[in-house]
């Protein structure tokens, strides 16, 4: 007797979620990536109760026309991908097509877009999965995302959410990683209803890190300029030695722009602090590595989170940590 079936669309999106979504962070981080994706300059973040009652993502890029935001909402369906060569080589940070359908399965969900130069908008209604309403939208161009109620329809996800605080502490750190990344977009994220901070786009690194963390820790921190290897381009700022943290919250790693954790390259920076850093303790980076996006394999982790380098070799060989760093107030350190 048979006993394979093949999973609704819905439930299938719902194990998709599964991975993709693991808690409301999760959401503002997929939400970011299309807006990011979406040249938008200006990105809006409103959360409430840890993101658990609503997550809401405003930006102001290129928008979708009626069938492009009907089709967004399907599985596996993405503008960043067309053909398996494409995988090789991404330059988006999404091309999986299913966070959309993921989220819309597990949350009641609304969507808002409006193409630049189109008269109306369109917008989309969907709960737990299931398409509600679908009708004209007056909205500013660009697009709006709203989420409510995650995980109401996944009572065994949502027992596993941290308090409140614990889940807007997530959202925020989130909001930073991207922040970081892409210096020259504004980010605003209002929590319960207060503004927690406005980026205005700045024109550099520097300037955003200033906004972001203030002037001290800036002044605290050295810019490494890479100078060598033209396959992999290193840059960024480092804290000095002297300045570390109890947590990995500011060591911050990007690869091609997007966030990444790495234990090869957390292993290169220690090695580079050698002594200067204590045990337990972790230093302060926002370091860039570019490279070519055929040398590395995006497509490894669900949440995107990891990256796999085509040559890891290359990569370790790097020095992520100039040992200049460990005298005080280097200001700009140059790798060869
Ligand atoms: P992916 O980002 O992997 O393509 P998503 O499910 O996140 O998959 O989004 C599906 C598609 O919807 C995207 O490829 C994009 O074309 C469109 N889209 C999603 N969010 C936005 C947005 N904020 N602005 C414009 N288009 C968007
Ligand atoms: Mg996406």
């Amino acid at each position: 007797m048979s006993r394979i079936r093949l999973l609704p669309e819905t439930v299938a999106s719902q194990v998709a979620a599964g991975e993709v979504v693991e808690r409301p962070a999760s959401v503002v981080k997929e939400l970011i990536e299309n807006s990011i994706d979406a040249d938008a300059r200006k990105i809006d973040v409103i959360i409430r109760r840890g993101g658990i009652s609503l997550v809401r993502v405003i930006d102001d890029g290129c928008g979708m026309d009626r069938d492009d935001a009907l089709l967004s909402l399907e599985r596996h369906a993405t503008s960043k991908i067309r053909s398996a060569a494409d995988l090789q080589a991404v330059a988006t940070l999404g091309f999986r097509g299913e966070a959309l359908p993921s989220i819309a399965s597990v949350s009641r969900f609304r969507l808002s877009t409006r193409e630049t130069d189109a008269v109306a908008g369109t917008e989309i209604i969907v709960n737990g999965g299931k398409l509600e309403t679908v009708r004209d939208g007056g909205e500013a161009p660009g697009t709006q995302v709203e989420v409510r109620s995650l995980f109401h329809n996944l009572p065994a996800r949502r027992k596993f959410l941290r308090s409140e605080n614990t889940e807007s502490r997530n959202i925020e750190h989130q909001i930073h990683l991207q922040a970081i990344g892409h210096p020259q977009i504004g980010f605003s994220l209002m929590r319960d209803d207060r503004i927690l901070f406005q980026l205005p786009p700045a024109a550099t690194l520097s300037d955003r890190i200033r906004d972001l963390y203030g002037v001290e820790l800036l002044q605290r921190l050295a810019e490494v300029i890479d100078v060598a290897s033209p396959s992999i381009r290193v840059y960024g700022f480092i804290g000095q030695a002297g300045l570390s943290r109890q947590t990995r919250t500011q060591q911050l790693v990007f690869v091609n722009g997007r966030a990444i954790e790495s234990s090869l390259i957390i292993a290169g920076i220690r090695e580079g602090y050698h002594t200067a850093l204590m045990k337990g303790q972790y230093p302060v980076t926002f370091l860039f590595l570019e490279l070519d996006p055929a040398a590395v394999d995006v497509n490894v982790h669900p949440a995107k989170r990891e990256v796999r380098f085509r040559d890891p070799n290359g990569v370790r060989r790097k020095n992520f940590v100039h040992p200049a760093v460990r005298r005080p107030f280097p200001g700009k350190l140059f790798l060869t």
